[in-house]
C-alpha cells in the first residue's frame, strides 16, 4: 500500500493534497520518517555525549533517552494515547525538553505555548485544541499559570490532568517527578517501550506538534505540522545552519517558539547529537556568559535582542570565540545591525525568516556580505512554491513587491479544526497567505518590506491590531478604538492605541493596560502609548483610517522631539 494510502490519525487535521504529497515523497524529500525517530536515534547513537544543559542539571544523550523513555510510558499510564494533544507551557527547562520529547515518542502532539500567553490566549487555545493534559510551571507571567490550568480543568471535561513544575495541588501531576527516571512515581504505568513499537502504516501527515500562528489576525490558531514535512523542515534546516553533533545551541528565547524549537533550534541540534544549552533570560550580560561558559556555537535572536547583545558585547569581558552562528528572525534586522553582528559577535549572521504554518528562508553561511546583510534569504527547500502577488492575486512583475503566497512540503494546508480560519488564510490550491510583503531579488532571495495583514510586530512578538480592538471594546469607557505600530527604536513598533472616548470619560494608559491585563492578555499586547481622540477617520468606504492614524501619530511624534 502506498504511504499516503492510510487515513489521517486525526481526521481534523487538513491535509496536502495527495498529488503533491506523491511529489515530495518521489522527490525523497518525505520519507517514511517521524521526528520522533530522528531524535531517538541520535539519543541511541550518541549515548555519552552531553544533551541538554539546564541550571545545574546537565543530561547527556544516553541520559535523555532513558528520562523521555520514563516520561512517555508514564504519560501513558495517565491515559494519553497517540492522537491526544497535551498543552505545554514551559519556561526553557529540561522538564520541556523531556516532555515534549516524550510526546513526540508516543505520537501525542504536544501543543506549544508561549510563557507569555495569558488567560484569555491559555483559555483559547484550549478550547481550539482540546487538550487531554496540560503542562505548566509556577511563577512567569503575573497570573498563575498552574492556577489557570487548573481553572480550565474544571470548565472543560476533555482535561484530564494539570501537569505541574513547582506548585503540586493533590489533583496535578508533579511533572518534575514524571520527567525523572528516577524520582519517586507512584502514578500508573504505560506498558509500551515506543522504540519496540511496529510503525503505524502512515505517519507522513499526522501531526507532529502544533505551533501557534503568529501572522495571522484574531487569536493564535492552532497550527498541526505533519510528521514527514516537518522531520524533512528540521533535517533540512541543520544542514543550512551547519548544526552537527559538535553544535552547542543555546536558547535563549522560548523554546515553544518554532524559530527557537525547529529552525533547527533545539530539535535539530538533538537530532544531531549536539547539546542543547536552555536559557532563561535574554539578559546580555548572562547570556554573553553563557556562551562562554558552555562554548555555545549556535544562537537564535530576535532583532531587538542581538541589538541589546552587540551594545554588551562591546563592552563585555566575555570570551565568544566559540560561537559560529546567530541566527536572527522573527522580525527584519535593519541593515546597520546586521552588518555589525558579525565583526561584534565574531559569527556568520544568518537571517532567517518564515512562519509558524511552515515557510522557512535562511540566509547561506557562505553567502556574499550583501545578502547576508540585506535580505531575508532564500527558502529552505527546493519545491517551497513562492508567488508573490497584488492585492488581486496577480503576480507582480520580477523585483516588484507584493504579498507573498506559499506551498510546499512542510508548509500546512489549513488550521486545526477551523475551516473557517483555514479558507480565509489558505487559497483554494493551498497556498498560504502570509500577509507579508516581500520583494525577490534577481539572485532569488527575499526581502521582507511591510504587511499586509494588520498586525504590531512588537520585536518578534505578534500583536495582531483586530484582536486588541475587541478587548478594548470592552472597557466601559471606550466607545471605538484602534490600534496602530509606533516606531519605536528597540522594538521596531510598540502599540499606540487610539482611543474614542465615552462621554464624561476618558480612560488613561494606565487604565487601559490594567484593563487588558485583568483580561487576560499577554503583556507583549499592552498599548504603550494611548491618544485620545474625538472621533476615528475612515477611509471612502467606511473602514478605519491606519494610513491616516500612523501619519497622524508620526506628526505627533515629530512635534513631540
Ligand atoms: P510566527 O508564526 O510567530 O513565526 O510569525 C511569522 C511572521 O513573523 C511572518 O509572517 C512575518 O510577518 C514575521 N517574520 C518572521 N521572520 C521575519 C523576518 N526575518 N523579517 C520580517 N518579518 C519576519
Amino acid at each position: 500500500m502506498s504511504p499516503l494510502g492510510a487515513r489521517p490519525l486525526d481526521e481534523d487535521v487538513p491535509v496536502i493534497d495527495r498529488r503533491r504529497a506523491e511529489a515530495y515523497l518521489r522527490a525523497g524529500l518525505w520519507r517514511e520518517e517521524r521526528i520522533a525517530d530522528l531524535l531517538r536515534e541520535a539519543r541511541l547513537r550518541h549515548p555519552d555525549r552531553l544533551a541538554v544543559v539546564s541550571g545545574t542539571t546537565r543530561l547527556t544523550h544516553g541520559e535523555l533517552h532513558t528520562a523521555v523513555t520514563a516520561a512517555g510510558r508514564r504519560l501513558e499510564g495517565l491515559g494519553v494515547r497517540a492522537g491526544d494533544r497535551v498543552v505545554v507551557q514551559l519556561p526553557n527547562r529540561a522538564e520541556f525538553v523531556v516532555l515534549v520529547l516524550a510526546l513526540l515518542d508516543i505520537g501525542a502532539p504536544p501543543v506549544l505555548v508561549l510563557p507569555g500567553f495569558g488567560d484569555y490566549e491559555l483559555g483559547h487555545v484550549v478550547r481550539a485544541a482540546r487538550p487531554v493534559a496540560i503542562a505548566v510551571s509556577a511563577g512567569g507571567r503575573a497570573a498563575n499559570p498552574v492556577e489557570s490550568a487548573r481553572r480550565l480543568r474544571t470548565e472543560h471535561e476533555f482535561l484530564g490532568h494539570v501537569l505541574s513544575l513547582g506548585d503540586i495541588g493533590a489533583d496535578d501531576v508533579d511533572l518534575a517527578a514524571l520527567c525523572d527516571p528516577a524520582g519517586p512515581w507512584d502514578g500508573p504505568v504505560g506498558p509500551a517501550v515506543v522504540s519496540a513499537r511496529p510503525p503505524r502504516p502512515s505517519a507522513l501527515t499526522d501531526a507532529a506538534v502544533f505551533l501557534l500562528s503568529g501572522g495571522t489576525t484574531g487569536p493564535p490558531k492552532v497550527i498541526p505540522r505533519g510528521d514527514a514535512g516537518y522531520a524533512y523542515m528540521v533535517r533540512t534546516a541543520c544542514g543550512i545552519a551547519g548544526v552537527s553533533h559538535d553544535t552547542v545551541y543555546l536558547a535563549v528565547m522560548p523554546a515553544a517558539h518554532g524559530f527557537v524549537l525547529n529552525c533547527p533550534g533545539v530539535l535539530g541540534t538533538l537530532a544531531q547529537g549536539g547539546t542543547v544549552v536552555l536559557g532563561d533570560t535574554t539578559d546580555p550580560r548572562q547570556a554573553l556568559a553563557q556562551i562562554e561558559r558552555e562554548r555555545v556555537t549556535h544562537c537564535a535572536l530576535v532583532p531587538t535582542v542581538a541589538m541589546q547583545w552587540l551594545a554588551a558585547a562591546d563592552r563585555a569581558a566575555a570570551d565568544l570565540s566559540s560561537l559560529r552562528v546567530l541566527q536572527t528572525g522573527g522580525a527584519r534586522p535593519t541593515p546597520e545591525l546586521a552588518r555589525r553582528i558579525g565583526p561584534v559577535l565574531g559569527a556568520t549572521l544568518q537571517q532567517c525568516y518564515g512562519m509558524s504554518e511552515g515557510l522557512l528562508c535562511y540566509t547561506a553561511l557562505d553567502d556574499r556580505e550583501t545578502v547576508i546583510v540585506e535580505t531575508q534569504g532564500r527558502p529552505a527547500s527546493p519545491m517551497d512554491e513562492v508567488l508573490i502577488v497584488d492585492e488581486h492575486g496577480r503576480p507582480v512583475p520580477d523585483g516588484g513587491t507584493g504579498e507573498l503566497l506559499t506551498r510546499g512540503p512542510y508548509t500546512v494546508a489549513g488550521y486545526y479544526r477551523d475551516p473557517a480560519a483555514t479558507a480565509k488564510a489558505f487559497t483554494p490550491d493551498g497556498f498560504y497567505r502570509t500577509g507579508d510583503l516581500a520583494t525577490r531579488t534577481p539572485g532569488g532571495a527575499l526581502v521582507v518590506n511591510g504587511r499586509v495583514r494588520d498586525i504590531i510586530n512588537r520585536g518578534g512578538e505578534k500583536i495582531p491590531a483586530e484582536d486588541l480592538e475587541m478587548a478594548v471594546a470592552r472597557h466601559p469607557g471606550v466607545r471605538a478604538s484602534a490600534a496602530v505600530g509606533a516606531p519605536h527604536e528597540l522594538y521596531g513598533e510598540t502599540v499606540c492605541l487610539y482611543v474614542v472616548p465615552e462621554t464624561g470619560r476618558e480612560p488613561t494608559l494606565l487604565e487601559l493596560r490594567r484593563f487588558l491585563r485583568g483580561l487576560g492578555l499577554a503583556v507583549w499586547k499592552l498599548p504603550e502609548r494611548v491618544e485620545v481622540v474625538a472621533q476615528l477617520p475612515t477611509t471612502a468606504i467606511g473602514k478605519i483610517d491606519k494610513k491616516a492614524l500612523r501619519a497622524d501619530l508620526a506628526r505627533r511624534t515629530a512635534l513631540e522631539a
